[in-house]
């Protein structure tokens, strides 16, 4: 079982001693909602899931070009693979769930954490984003995985096409299993400072999902929200369960802050 860490437990609660002293001086506090998203979430766009119904997950290609081992392998058929990746997310739309989440920025602090590669959080126009899986915004030089290397990914990636700087050879800006996830501990952070979690559209099968989420602040109320029920037990955090899909879902969620959140 995880346990929360105490350098989480420790910015849990001098966040909350914060809030208190805000809260004194009458100022006005918004609400720190934190959306926690996952390949459901983009499915309602039309971009497949790993595990649901038709998810990528029974095709061999996707199991063998998610391995950080594929690079080496297999680096052009790697390549092709996410090129038409790419360009299959980019013709999807932000759905109805991905644009609520952005709206809500003009009344509350929103933050989200999304294991998604896709941009559609930000085409809805979602300010605070951070991608731990990485996203097909970028492309990183083999052996220099980081943002001071990323460069914009506009068009298909080939064998040969290097990094100006390293003369290393590009590959996509995502995290592959076996490599070390991006912004574990900002999220980690986000996910301690705040007074809602709404975490739609993931098994939370594909770590850090579930022991990143022990990490939600004690006293935050947490939806999650999911066609598929879950055991209580199973979850790493005790929440409402909103059995729906995303943009139903969404909106059941909505009617419920703004009559409880004012
Ligand atoms: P997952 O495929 O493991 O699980 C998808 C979840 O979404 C399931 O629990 C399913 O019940 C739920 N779901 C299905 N339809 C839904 C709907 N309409 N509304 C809400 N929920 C719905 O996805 P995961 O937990 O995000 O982990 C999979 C990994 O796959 C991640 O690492 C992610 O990077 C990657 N992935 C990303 C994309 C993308 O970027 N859009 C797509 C596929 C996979």
């Amino acid at each position: 079982m995880n346990t929360i860490s105490s350098r989480a437990l420790k910015h849990q609660r001098r966040h909350r001693k914060n809030r208190v002293q805000i809260d004194n001086r009458n100022d006005i506090v918004r609400l720190n909602i934190v959306f926690f998203t996952g390949a459901g979430l983009s499915a309602e766009s039309g971009v497949s899931t790993f595990r649901g119904k038709d998810g990528l997950w029974n095709q061999s290609d996707n199991i063998r070009y998610s391995q950080v081992s594929s690079l080496a392998t297999d680096l052009a058929e790697c390549l092709v693979f996410y090129n038409i990746r790419r360009k299959t997310m980019l013709k999807a739309f932000p759905s109805q769930a991905h644009y609520l989440m952005a709206e809500l920025q003009q009344k509350y602090h929103v933050r989200v954490i999304t294991q998604n590669i896709d941009v559609l959080h930000e085409r809805a126009g979602s300010h605070s984003v951070i991608h731990l899986h990485g996203s097909i915004q970028f492309l990183v030089p083999k052996g220099f995985r980081h943002p001071k290397y990323r460069l914009p990914w506009f068009d298909d990636i080939n064998v040969g096409d290097r990094c100006p700087r390293t003369g290393s050879q590009l590959r996509p800006d995502v995290v592959l299993f076996g490599e070390k996830i991006y912004d574990y501990r900002q999220a980690r952070r986000w996910l301690c400072e705040a007074d809602i979690v709404v975490i739609v559209g993931t098994s939370l099968l594909v770590e850090p999902a579930h022991s990143l989420l022990v990490n939600i602040n004690p006293v935050a109320k947490v939806y999650y929200i999911n066609p598929e029920s879950q055991l209580s037990s199973d979850l790493p955090f005790p929440g409402e369960q909103i059995i729906d899909g995303a943009n139903s879902g969404m909106s059941r969620l909505l009617d419920e802050i703004s009559s409880c959140w004012q």
